[in-house]
C-alpha cells in the first residue's frame, strides 16, 4: 500500500481538498483502488457542533460509525469536514466516517485510555502517545479499506501548532513505510503581483522551510496561482524548494473544477507521482475519456436559470457547497447554468422592499437547512411567498419544515404555528422533536444522521421524481413535521409525499394544488455527482428551465 500526504501552505483556502481529490483521480486513470483521509487539527470531536460559517458545510455520510475512543466509551459520528464531498463526487464512492481524523477524537482517546489505565506507570506525551493514535487512526482506515493508494490531506496550513503533531506523525510513517511507499504533496499560493507582473515564489520558499524543519521534505509542489505558470518560475521554486522541475504543478484559477485532474494529467502529474511510489502503471485511456465527457456536460451550457437561497450561512457560500454542486449538477443535465443568489434572510426586517424583490426576480426559491431562530421569520416568508405565487420551491431539511410552518399559518390559519426548536411555547408545535430525541441530553453526533431509507408514496410529484418506492437519502435533523397536524394540513391540499419505513416520520411534503412546491426532511445534495445529479434536484431545475422557456416564448 502507497501512501500520498497532502500539506497546505502560505494561506488556507487553497482549494486543498479539490487538489486531494484531483490527485486521487489521477490513480483511478490508472485502475487503482484510492481512499482519502482528511485529519483535522481543531479540537472538536466532529465538525457537527460548528456552525457553517466556521469551517464550511457539515457534510454528512452514507454510514454512521461507532467511533469507541477507549473501551466503555461510545459516540456516533457521521457528520464530517466538508472536503468529504469533494472527494465523494470526484471519486464517485461513499466515504467513511472514520475516515476524519479530528485532533478532538485523537486527544480524547488518549485521556481515556489513560483514565482506564492501558498506559499504566507511563508518562503521556504528543511524541509517542498523541503520534502513535494518528498513526494507528491512519492504519485503521488502510486495514478497513485496502485501496492501492491511501491519501491523506492535513488540514490548516504548516506552521499551525495544532498541526504539529500530524506532520510529526507524518515523519514517522513516511520513515516506517520505506522509500518507494510515500510521496509528500505540498499545496501552496504563489500569488501574482500585478504592479511589477511578476509571480512571486518567497512565501512558498518560506512555507516549504517550515516544512523542511518538521523534517518533511515534499516531494511536489502545486501552486495555487490565477494563470498557467510561467517555466522560469517553475525553475526557481524547483531550486530553492529542493525538487525536480517536473515536479512544480500549476493549479491555475478553472471555470469548471472537474477539469482540475486533466490539468494534472496533462503536466505529467499522474505519471510522476507513480514513478515516485514505484507504481508500475499505465493511465487508462478510457477512463481519461470518460472523466473528459463528464466535462464537457459542463462546459456546453445554453441558459440559465436564477435560484434564491434565503439563509441564514450566507456569509461564507461553503456553507452550503453541497447544495450549489447539486443545483450545478443538475444545470449541467438541463444545460443551462443555475446562479444563484444568496439572501441572508434578516434582510426581511431591515429592508423588506428590497427582500420581495429579490424573490420575485428569481426563477425559483430554494429553502436552505439551518438551526435556530435567528432570521427564522425570514425564511418562512419566503416559503409564504412561493404558496401565495405558485413559485417553484425546494425546501431541504429545515427548509421543508418552515414550508410546513408557512403553510400551517397560510392555508390552516394557525397564525401561531412554529417550531419548538424556534419557540418552546409555541400555540401550535407544527415541527417538534422527534420522540427519541427527547431523552438527548447532549448535542454532539446525537441527532438523526446518516442514511435511511424513506418510502416515497404513490400518486405524488416526488414518486415521478425518484420512480421508485423506496429510496436511500441522507439525514441530519432532531425535529420534524409533528404527525398531530399531518391530517389536518392533508385535508387542505398538503400531501405527505414520503414518510420513514414505519410510516411515523413524515420524510417530504407537496403542496397539491401547487405546480413545485416540495419539501424534504432529507439531504439529497449529499448524493448528487457530476455524472448523477440528484433526482430531485434535477427535476426543481427542470421545472425553472421549463416556466423560463414558457415565459420567453410569451414575450
Ligand atoms: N434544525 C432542524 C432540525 O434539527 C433542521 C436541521 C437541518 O436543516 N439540517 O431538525
Amino acid at each position: 500500500m502507497k501512501y500520498v500526504f497532502v500539506t497546505g501552505g502560505v494561506v488556507s483556502g487553497l482549494g486543498k481538498g479539490v487538489v486531494t481529490a484531483s490527485i486521487a483521480k489521477l490513480f483511478q486513470f490508472r485502475k487503482l483502488n484510492v481512499d482519502v483521509i482528511k485529519m483535522d487539527p481543531y479540537l472538536n470531536v466532529d465538525p457537527g457542533t460548528l456552525n457553517p460559517i466556521e469551517h464550511g458545510e457539515v457534510y454528512v455520510c452514507e454510514d454512521v460509525w461507532e467511533f469507541e475512543p477507549a473501551l466503555g466509551y461510545r459516540f456516533r459520528i457521521a457528520e464530517v469536514d466538508q472536503d468529504f464531498g469533494t472527494y465523494e463526487r470526484f471519486l464517485d464512492k461513499n466515504m467513511h466516517p472514520s475516515n476524519n481524523i479530528t485532533s478532538g477524537q485523537v486527544y480524547l482517546s488518549v485521556i481515556l485510555k489513560e483514565r482506564i489505565g492501558e498506559y499504566l506507570g507511563k508518562t503521556i506525551q504528543v511524541i509517542p502517545h498523541i503520534t502513535s493514535e494518528i498513526k494507528k487512526r491512519i492504519r485503521a482506515v488502510a486495514q478497513r479499506s485496502k485501496p492501492d493508494v491511501l491519501l491523506i490531506e492535513v488540514g490548516g496550513t504548516v506552521g499551525d501548532i495544532e498541526a504539529m503533531p500530524f506532520l510529526e506523525a507524518i515523519r514517522q510513517l513516511r520513515l516506517e513505510e520505506g522509500i518507494g511507499n510515500t510521496a509528500l504533496v505540498h499545496v501552496t499560493l504563489i500569488p501574482f503581483l500585478e504592479t511589477i507582473g511578476q509571480f512571486k515564489t518567497k512565501p512558498t520558499q518560506h512555507s516549504v522551510k517550515v516544512l523542511q524543519s518538521s523534517g518533511l521534505q515534499p516531494d511536489i509542489i502545486i501552486g495555487r496561482t490565477k494563470s498557467e505558470l510561467t517555466q522560469d518560475v517553475r525553475e526557481k521554486i524547483g531550486l530553492f524548494c529542493n525538487v525536480p522541475v517536473e515536479a512544480v504543478i500549476s493549479d491555475p484559477d478553472l471555470d469548471v473544477i472537474y477539469k482540475l485532474p486533466l490539468h494534472f494529467e496533462s503536466q505529467g502529474l499522474g505519471d510522476h507521482l507513480c514513478r515516485i511510489l514505484q507504481l508500475d502503471v499505465r493511465c487508462n485511456e478510457n477512463a481519461l475519456i470518460e472523466w473528459q465527457e463528464i466535462v464537457n456536460l459542463y462546459t456546453s451550457i445554453r441558459g440559465e436559470v436564477t435560484v434564491l437561497m434565503p439563509g441564514k450561512y450566507t456569509l461564507i457560500h461553503d456553507s452550503y457547497i453541497s447544495i450549489n454542486m447539486a443545483l450545478d449538477h443538475a444545470g449541467a443535465f438541463n444545460r443551462v447554468k443555475v446562479r444563484r443568489i444568496y439572501l441572508d434572510t434578516e434582510l426581511y426586517d431591515k429592508d423588506s422592499k428590497k427582500f420581495y424583490e429579490l424573490l420575485e426576480s428569481a426563477d425559483g426559491i430554494l429553502l436552505t437547512p439551518g438551526f435556530g431562530s435567528r432570521g427564522v421569520e425570514g425564511m418562512v416568508e419566503t416559503a409564504r411567498y412561493a404558496l401565495k405565487n405558485d413559485k417553484p420551491f425546494l425546501g431541504i431539511c429545515f427548509g421543508c419544515q418552515l414550508l410546513f410552518i408557512a403553510f400551517a399559518r397560510e392555508v390552516l390559519r394557525l397564525k401561531e404555528a412554529s417550531s419548538t426548536e424556534i419557540d418552546p411555547e409555541t400555540q401550535h408545535p407544527v415541527v417538534d422533536l422527534l420522540p427519541e430525541q427527547r431523552v438527548e441530553k447532549f448535542l454532539g453526533g446525537t441527532m438523526r444522521i446518516g442514511s435511511h431509507p424513506v418510502r416515497v408514496l404513490k400518486d405524488t410529484i416526488l414518486y415521478n421524481i425518484y420512480g421508485s418506492e423506496i429510496i436511500h437519502e441522507r439525514f441530519r435533523h432532531r425535529y420534524h413535521i409533528n404527525p398531530k397536524y399531518v391530517k389536518l394540513a392533508e385535508q387542505n391540499g398538503l400531501k405527505a409525499s414520503a414518510t420513514d419505513l414505519g410510516g411515523e416520520v413524515v420524510n417530504a411534503i407537496e403542496v397539491v394544488d401547487k405546480t413545485w412546491i416540495i419539501g424534504v426532511q432529507f439531504h439529497p445534495e449529499f448524493k448528487s455527482r457530476p455524472h448523477k445529479p440528484s433526482p430531485i434536484y434535477y427535476s426543481f431545475v427542470r421545472e425553472l428551465v421549463k416556466r423560463k422557456s414558457i415565459e420567453d416564448s410569451r414575450r
